[in-house]
């Protein structure tokens, strides 16, 4: 099967706040895999983890900061204005109903990817999307269990698959290790440390203005 449009990238997070890793993430699977445009898509509301310290709007207005230089980067508020508990599936065939002729790769960091099998319809997940799985350091895939059937069933080699098939596929790729966590970085603004190179400057700017993360 020969698809019209080139694939796309879904990264969802919290962002709380988008960091270097993020960006670095994205901006490394749009060059290397040649996608038309990554999609940064924060969630309203999380459901596997603690609850964001900053606000919905807050996190989006974060996303927008930082991507409003980079072509190849789409802030995507669908999440935020859907509302309610966030769940990827939603978000992939809301997608998928706007370009149905687009193949659809949902980014996910390798942490991420080893509790898939948890999140919820994640068979349906793999129907309307590739799973493109970033590789970041001290993380190592299992041998046994359902993530490792679903590598042995649905790894490509190829990049050329992703472009060529709709969704199904996982792709595994190394990216750049940056040891950036928005938990630290939240941490150390709130002890009055400065952030500053672990995000951008337009992030940390916003954050400054709004008092984000700062004990008061
Ligand atoms: P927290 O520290 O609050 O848990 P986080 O940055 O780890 O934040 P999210 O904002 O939810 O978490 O991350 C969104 C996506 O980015 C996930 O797929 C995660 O695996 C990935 N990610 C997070 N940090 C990095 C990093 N430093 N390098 C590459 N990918 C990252």
């Amino acid at each position: 099967m020969h698809q019209t449009h080139k694939a796309i990238g879904i990264l969802g997070g919290t962002f709380d706040p988008i960091h270097h890793g993020h960006l670095r993430m994205a901006l490394e699977l749009y060059e290397t895999l040649d996608l038309a445009k990554v999609h940064i898509v924060p969630t309203y509301k999380p459901l596997y983890r603690k609850q964001p310290v900053a606000s919905p709007s807050q996190r989006l207005e974060m996303v927008k900061c930082a991507v409003s230089d980079e072509p190849a980067l789409v802030a995507d508020d669908r999440e935020i204005l859907r509302k309610g508990p966030t769940y990827s599936i939603d978000t992939l065939l809301e997608l998928r109903a706007e370009m149905p002729d687009t193949p659809l790769c949902l980014l996910v960091g390798i942490d991420a990817f080893l509790g898939f099998s948890s999140w919820h319809r994640w068979k349906e997940i793999l129907e309307c999307a590739h799973l493109i799985v970033a590789h970041r350091p001290h993380y190592h895939l299992p041998h046994t269990g359902i993530i490792a059937e679903l590598i042995h069933e649905r790894l490509q080699k190829e990049i050329s698959f992703i472009h060529e098939n709709l969704s199904g596929g996982i792709l595994l790729r190394p990216i750049t290790a940056l040891e950036i966590s928005a938990t630290d970085i939240r941490k150390q603004i709130a002890l009055g440390r400065n952030p500053r190179y672990l995000l951008p400057d337009s992030v940390y700017d916003y954050i400054k203005k709004n008092g984000t993360y700062s004990i008061s």
